[in-house]
């Protein structure tokens, strides 16, 4: 190290250049210019919980590397987020600090944007946002409304998913495969309350339809997608009863259709109730409805059915039991099943409970599964090709009161009367402390009671609040319009066409749901004309879904001790290193094992180049420029060109693809070459004359370069140090700067 190489100093290399960029506004969408590329980056957004963790470490890293690395290539970039501020979380913590949710809130985000400014993530953060504002949820109210209005809302007294620990509804994609709880873990129920649905059934076919479409989705996120709508090919045909009533029956087992054993009806079917002809049934039925079936038992060995004691004559003669249970939701949507027991395992759990289905299970070795479903079987006539979707119609209404008001008045006379458009917002109160326990805007007379919007005659808002989940349906909508213009024209804006379909979303791969609902959404708005612009009713045109990021090779909890604390990684080792080790560590469709080594390797390689480099820089003044030298080491010039030439190419490609761990590794290597390079060169003349001193500190621009993305603020630094102007370090390069014999430097663009 040269006595004039300055050391590495992150904490202070990373505050000047962010405060140079706050200075310039360097991260400010601009109005793209005629023919410019761009892109629209959308991470996801946070809850206001307080505090980043590492997955939205990973996610904005990989975020911020892609908008910088599109900046650098000279396209219009767009990446803001908002808030998701409502919801329970905020509701729980504000219950325990008693304060006021929108207090708790506000303290959350600041903190939250302190730290993603520490991490240097480049977001335009003048337009960042509260899903809690009232500027912002009255256009979930407009969207409730406009969707109501399309008969994509509706009001049912229904079943629903009931959290006792969270006294919630849940939504179903918000109930863990086993039956449990998104948030707390804990096992679901199913109880009957009036809820709010939002329709999504209009759309199933089309999001399912487009995704061979999506060529920039990956796999990770396609395959969140094709789960969740849970698609089914078979037949179906029509059953009858002998007394004549008639059932349509769905059946993946088309071959099979004559072994059918019973029929198995969802308790959601809209026709379910003809079929309870005994007191006793309705009762069980009532039961099942209400509570008595736990989410967790979906296993077709514990789930419940119901024997309704009817019977249908069956597609190859002989009389089917008509049995109920939701064992079908889970498998084919709110229809009916034919149960093949010998074909299908579900079914035969189910056929071995029920006496009166009178099945033996086949002796071992050939039992049941799809090998049987080859066997010869009688054609049964009558059965159409069809496709049936395991997604449904979800909850949007909670009783809690931190959320979004559902603008709707119930009156005596007139019913649900919707909310004027004129009246909106229907502001919900701002001191509003709950409790924990029962409906706070329920005891709210200021709140509750209001005049009918049609009669005049005295009427009550509603209680429920519209789950977070809604909110989030358009909340990658208004990053696209300037905050200025989001009271008017949150939907309709002019740059909402420059900016959407956004070019890339950055996610954790347990946003599928939000991501189905949004794309549901936008399919809805394109119908009704606000995003007519957007013919596919995509809302994002690439989509990157990443793993999470777990310690010890389990999920990070403060229970087991194991959280790693992004602010004390930072504070030790720079935002930098934190970047680098975090996108390093994993691809992006793997989970990210955390582990000291990553961050270790990371700094490492940030101080060699630092050091590296400046010693670099302190040498070239000293060489002489020596003819014969230079052309004795013309072919050693000529091999880094071409690494630099392999190298830009590759991290190029990857940066574009995402893959941001292989662009590391690439980067990392070509520092390898950089420093093979000048142990060739001594080796051959003992020293650098000043042609090979400039090829090499021209590659390592070249390298501070393509750093940029990944290492923003050392990267700029280094570049600075190389003589760079500060009007030349954003710029993606495109080969290095090393002459070639007979030639001229190239310049680097
Ligand atoms: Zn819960
Ligand atoms: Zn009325």
């Amino acid at each position: 190290m040269s006595e004039r190489t300055p050391s590495y100093e992150a904490a202070g290399i990373e505050a000047d250049r962010q405060a140079v960029w706050a200075e310039r506004g360097d991260f400010e969408a601009p109005r793209p210019a005629e023919g410019q590329e761009r892109a629209y980056v959308k991470p996801s957004s946070p809850f206001t919980s307080g505090n980043l963790h590492m997955g939205h470490v990973r996610d904005y890293s990989i975020g911020d590397a892609y908008a910088r690395f599109r900046r650098a290539r000279g396209d219009a970039v767009l990446f803001g987020f908002g808030f998701d501020a409502f919801g329970l979380p905020a509701e729980l913590a504000a219950i325990e600090r008693q304060i006021p949710p929108a207090e708790w809130v506000a303290r959350c985000g600041e903190r939250m944007l302190g730290q993603m400014k520490r991490l240097g993530f480049s977001f335009d953060y003048d337009r960042v946002f509260y899903s809690s504002d009232e500027g912002q949820y009255r256009w979930s109210q407009w969207l409730f409304l406009t969707l109501y209005e399309m008969g994509m809302i509706y009001r049912d007294d229904a079943t629903v998913d009931w959290c006792d620990t969270c006294e919630t509804t849940l939504a179903s994609i918000q109930v863990e495969e086993g039956g449990t709880c998104w948030r707390c873990h804990d096992e679901v129920r199913l109880i009957r309350r009036p809820t709010w649905f939002l329709k999504i059934t209009g759309y199933v076919e089309e999001n399912d339809e487009n995704l061979p479409k999506l060529a920039d989705w990956d796999e990770l996120s396609l395959a969140t997608q094709r789960y969740i709508i849970g698609r089914s090919e078979g037949v179906e045909l029509d059953l009858r009863a002998p007394d004549g009533r008639g059932i349509t029956v769905f059946s993946p087992h088309r071959r099979a259709l004559a072994r059918a054993r019973f029929v198995l009806v969802s308790p959601r079917h809209p026709e379910v109730d003809s079929w309870v002809t005994e007191s006793s049934v309705g009762e069980e039925l009532e039961g099942m409805r209400s509570g008595g079936w736990e989410r967790s038992a979906r296993d077709a060995r514990s789930v419940p059915v119901i024997d309704t004691g009817e019977t249908v004559l069956g597609p190859a003669g002989g009389e089917l039991p008509v049995l109920v249970s939701p064992l079908v939701d889970a498998r084919f949507g709110p229809t009916a099943a034919l149960g093949i027991p010998d074909v299908d395992e579900a079914d035969a759990d189910v056929a071995a409970r029920i006496e009166r289905v009178g099945w033996e299970p086949p002796a071992e070795a050939d039992g049941g599964g799809e090998g049987a479903d080859s066997a010869p079987t009688p054609e049964v006539e009558g059965a159409r090709e069809t496709k049936r979707y395991r997604a449904n119609d979800f909850s949007i209404s909670r009783q809690r009161s931190w959320g979004t008001p559902i603008p709707v008045v119930h009156c005596d006379a007139c019913g649900v009367v919707p909310v004027p458009e004129a009246d909106l917002p229907v502001a919900l109160p701002r001191d509003l402390k709950p409790t924990g326990e029962g409906n706070p805007l329920a005891e709210r007379p200021d709140f509750v009671d209001v005049e009918c919007p049609r009669c005049g005659a005295a009427a009550k808002r509603e209680t429920d609040t519209l789950d977070c989940h809604f909110d989030a349906l358009f909340l990658w909508v208004p990053s696209a319009v300037p905050p200025e213009a989001r009271a008017e024209q949150m939907f309709t804006h002019p740059e909402l066409r420059e900016w959407l379909p956004a070019e890339r979303l950055v996610a954790g791969n347990d946003s599928g749901g939000f991501v189905f609902d949004q794309r549901t959404v936008t399919k809805a708005l394109r119908d009704h004309g606000e995003f007519a612009f957007m013919a596919e009713g995509e809302p994002f045109s690439g989509c990157l879904f990443h793993e999470m990021v777990i310690a010890d090779g389990r999920k990070m909890s403060k229970h087991l001790g194991n959280v790693v604390d992004p602010d004390e990684l930072v504070e030790r080792y720079g935002a930098d290193t934190v970047r680098l080790a975090v996108l390093y560590a994993a691809g992006p469709a793997k989970t990210l094992n955390w582990s000291d080594g990553a961050v270790r390797f990371a700094n490492r390689f940030l101080r060699n180049l630092w050091i590296y480099a400046h010693d670099r820089i302190a040498v070239l003044e000293g060489t002489v420029d020596d003819e014969e030298a230079a052309a004795d080491t013309e072919h050693i010039r000529d091999r880094l060109r071409k690494w630099c030439d392999n190298g830009i190419e590759r991290i190029t490609a990857d940066t574009a693809a995402l893959q941001m761990h292989k662009a590391v590794r690439n980067i990392t290597r070509l520092f390898e070459r950089i420093q093979d390079y000048e142990k060739r060169v001594l080796k051959r003349r003992g020293q650098l004359g000043r042609a090979d001193a400039e090829a090499q500190l021209a590659a390592l621009a070249l390298l501070a370069q393509v750093l940029v993305p990944f290492a923003p603020h050392i990267g700029e630094q280094l570049l600075v140090s190389l003589g760079r102007g500060e009007g030349e370090l954003c710029a993606w390069p495109e080969s290095a700067a090393i002459a070639v014999a007979g030639e001229s430097p190239a310049t680097t663009s």
